[in-house]
């Protein structure tokens, strides 16, 4: 359901040698960029015709799962704000009395909370 959401969000930033992705917080338009995964055939790029169906099919099987584990990832660092339905990083995220809800709509509906993340422990997650 989370996936189906953060799908949306999620920009294709592979190379032809490995798979990478990104998101962009709505609130304080930081990219996070997924760890680079590498593409199990890099380097080995054919020129026979039929060769490349099989590299391509290859490639292709590659950055799905590749897709799949970066959504399982990013889960951990975003959500998906319910007021703007924005996708919003851990640091922008805050648990209100009612609802979580990200900075720009608590400051927006005068409601106050503790972030996801405190500021000092994000250095050591990214
Ligand atoms: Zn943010
Ligand atoms: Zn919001």
């Amino acid at each position: 359901m989370m996936k189906d959401e953060l799908i949306k969000y999620m920009k294709d930033c592979s190379t032809e040698d490995e798979f990478c992705f990104k998101f962009l917080c709505s609130s304080c338009g930081t990219w996070w960029y997924s760890k680079p995964i590498p593409f199990s055939q890099a380097g080995s790029r054919v020129s026979d015709e039929n060769k490349k169906v099989i590299y391509d099919a290859l490639y292709r099987r590659g950055w799905i799962n590749a897709r799949n584990a970066v959504l399982d990832d990013a889960i951990n660092h975003f959500s998906i704000c319910p007021i703007c339905h924005g996708l919003i990083c851990d640091r922008c995220f805050l648990i209100c009395n009612e609802i979580e809800m990200c900075k720009n709509c608590a400051e927006r509906l005068h409601e106050s909370g503790k972030p996801v993340i405190a500021e000092t422990a994000v250095s050591l997650i990214f």
